[in-house]
């Protein structure tokens, strides 16, 4: 099993210090769809995409600019999750994702 590094930085430490490992799926058909650092507390509405753990064609999208972004999609029965938008307030391309459009289950925490 591979084993994920969490990240340790300032907008984890914005958050209370501690994070979750979520792992995401489609709501509709169940579909996996990503491993995802859930920072701090709250309801997950957006999803930053430095803090996609995998698969890794999703988690390779850090760094590349929000322009360049695709829509979140359900690989299985393609489902709209999430649409790419700049989070302002930190400058983090994020998914804002469409209000129960997935289901989370907490797999590790750290
Ligand atoms: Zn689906």
């Amino acid at each position: 099993m591979k084993v994920f590094t969490l990240k340790r930085d300032k907008f984890r430490k914005a958050r209370g210090g501690y994070a979750r490992i979520l792992e995401i799926r489609c709501e509709k058909c169940g579909h996996f769809l990503a491993l995802y650092q859930k920072d701090g507390p709250g309801p997950l509405k957006r999803m930053y995409v430095d803090r996609i753990l995998a698969p890794e064609d999703l988690a390779n999208l850090r760094g590349i600019s929000v322009k360049k972004l695709p829509s979140l999609s359900c690989k299985h029965c393609r489902q709209l999750i999430g649409i790419p938008y700049l989070y302002q307030k930190e400058k983090r391309p994020t998914f804002r994702l469409f209000e129960g459009s997935v289901t989370k289950k907490i797999i590790g925490a750290s």
